[in-house]
């Protein structure tokens, strides 16, 4: 464990430019005072979100923040995505997280024909050592996976390609993450691997989201959860559960935490609060 964990933080763009300042002024302000590493900005798969993440990206750069765009190439072709590289380049980013993505909803199953892999060794060979690539991990195993082996497979692919960090899929088992990290210590892989947290503060939208990303809601949890009808209670609740998690996880080695803040930043700073990383 490092004396000082990496705190990260992850944004959707905004749909317009008053969403966009108000992330900026507000969010990204009150959560800068916890000095983060920098702030992500998620990527519509299929180029939805293209000029969204990277409107947003700029504009938290020029308030002063580290910023981190997602991309994911889907089904494009190289020559689309590669001028967004050297926008990212001239821009001043220094990472960027590198995904397949998901097709939005209504497009059926995920047919993607450009996997995370494809799109490391595309970004190596047009932009070489210029970003930090971060990728995703997957410590309780991706829904499209045949098995566990071979996702961590696919993982290990990803990390042999160039990747330099990973960030998981939320999860509330510890015990997942603790695992797939032997499970890297045994195949040799040594690059820092961030817990994604989710704070609970919402009981309809963890459990849809949960169900779509195959993240696992303990039945113990699940059953706390719905007894909670307050939204301040849950919220309590909520950062109590999450709070300890990230103990555990720390405890375990984590070497930061990544929060997926849905853009809001009450429930985050008060765990950093409780985990002692408030400034
Ligand atoms: P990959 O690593 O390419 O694949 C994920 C898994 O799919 C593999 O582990 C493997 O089990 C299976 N798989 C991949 N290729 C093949 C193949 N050729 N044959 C068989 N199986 C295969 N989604 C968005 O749309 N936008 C975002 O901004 C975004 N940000 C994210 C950030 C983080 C930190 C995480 C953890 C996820 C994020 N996602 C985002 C979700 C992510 O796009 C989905 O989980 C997606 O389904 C997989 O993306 P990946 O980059 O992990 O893909």
């Amino acid at each position: 464990m490092t004396d000082e964990p990496r705190i990260s933080f992850e944004f959707f763009p905004p749909r317009d430019d008053g969403g966009r300042d108000k992330l900026v002024d507000t969010v990204a302000a009150k959560l800068e005072t916890l000095n983060p590493e920098f702030f992500s900005v998620t990527y519509g798969a299929g180029g939805s979100t293209r000029d969204g993440t990277r409107q947003t990206v700029q504009a938290l750069m020029q308030a002063g923040h580290e910023a981190v765009p997602h991309l994911s190439m889907g089904n494009d072709d190289p020559t689309d995505v590669q001028p967004l590289l050297d926008v990212y380049a001239e821009s001043g980013v220094k990472q960027i997280v590198t995904l397949r993505g998901d097709q939005p909803s209504g497009f059926g199953a995920n047919k993607f024909s450009n996997n995370a892999e494809a799109l490391v060794k595309l970004i190596r060979q047009h932009s070489g050592d210029r970003f930090h690539l971060i990728v995703a991990a997957y410590p309780e195993v991706h829904p499209d996976a045949m098995s566990a082996t071979s996702d961590f497979d696919f993982f290990r692919s990803k990390v042999e390609a160039g990747a330099d960090s990973a960030i998981t899929q939320f999860f509330y088992n510890a015990e997942a993450y603790y695992n797939f990290m032997n499970r890297c210590e045994q195949a040799g892989i040594s690059i820092p691997v961030y817990p994604g947290i989710m704070p609970i503060t919402n009981a309809e939208s963890l459990f849809r989201f949960a169900g779509k990303v195959g993240a696992d809601v303990p039945r113990w949890l699940r059953y706390e959860i719905e007894e909670i009808h307050d939204e301040n209670d849950l919220r309590d609740f909520g950062v109590e559960v999450v709070s300890r998690l990230c103990e555990t996880l720390m405890g375990m080695g984590a070497p930061g935490l990544h929060f997926y803040t849905l853009n809001r930043w009450g429930a985050s700073t008060r765990i950093c609060s409780n985990l002692g990383l408030a400034a």
